[in-house]
């Protein structure tokens, strides 16, 4: 996988709150259509929350969203067709994760969005130092200045395609939690988008039940 270089922003900005359980990058994507949870952003409700997503995610450093931001400045137009796509990109790959371990025909639109944004883009494949002395691959778009946005995004979906991921991606299983990750446990019993949250949840609720049960015995 190609990944943009992460070196750490001198004074970041504070960040909205965005879910990072799904252990991979286009799962971590899929999960910012999730306004509908509690409390969390949808990280496509402007190009600047998409620039921040990003720079969480660690795809674009703080020099690089500067970039960002002064060219959707400049041109707000393709800031706002880049946020449409990465909106459709986003929907094909939340198919996916959902089922396409089951369905051919999810697959094979969910690898059409992949291969219409790699087929896309034109670059500049790169090896850079980071700051800290490490090595990491990145990929410098030329041509149209959005265009790479979604790479890193697309890149990690095709990943999980080819290493045969999908039977591990499953959705959370709090019925109103739309989170999705991917299951890297030995035993492929992983349950929740997160123990701290949905996890404990389910117990606190298992414990009442069973305390009641309890008590009418
Ligand atoms: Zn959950």
């Amino acid at each position: 996988m190609l990944t943009h270089p992460v070196v750490a922003p001198p004074a970041p900005p504070p960040l909205p709150l965005f879910p990072f359980v799904g252990e991979r990058l286009w799962l971590d994507f899929v999960n910012t259509d999730a306004a509908r949870h509690r409390g969390r952003s949808d990280a496509l409700l402007s190009f600047e929350a998409f620039v921040r997503w990003l720079q969480s995610a660690g795809t674009l450093d703080a020099e690089r969203c500067a970039v960002m931001r002064r060219r959707a400045l400049q041109q707000p137009a393709g800031a706002t067709a880049a946020l449409l796509d990465a909106s459709r990109v986003r929907g094909a790959l939340r198919q996916l994760a959902e089922k396409g371990p089951r369905q051919d025909a999810v697959r094979d639109s969910a690898l059409a969005e992949i291969n219409r944004i790699l087929g896309r883009s034109a670059g500049t494949r790169r090896v850079e130092r980071r700051r800290d002395g490490t090595f990491a691959r990145s990929f410098v778009p030329v041509g149209d200045a959005f265009g790479g946005l979604l790479i890193p995004i697309v890149e990690s979906a095709a990943d999980a395609l080819v290493l045969g991921e999908l039977t591990r991606v499953r959705r959370c299983a709090a019925e109103d939690c739309a989170l999705v990750f991917f299951d890297g446990t030995r035993n492929g019993r992983r349950r929740w988008c997160d123990m701290a949250t949905c996890g404990n949840r389910f117990k606190a609720a298992r414990f009442r039940t069973r305390a009641r049960q309890a008590a009418e015995n």
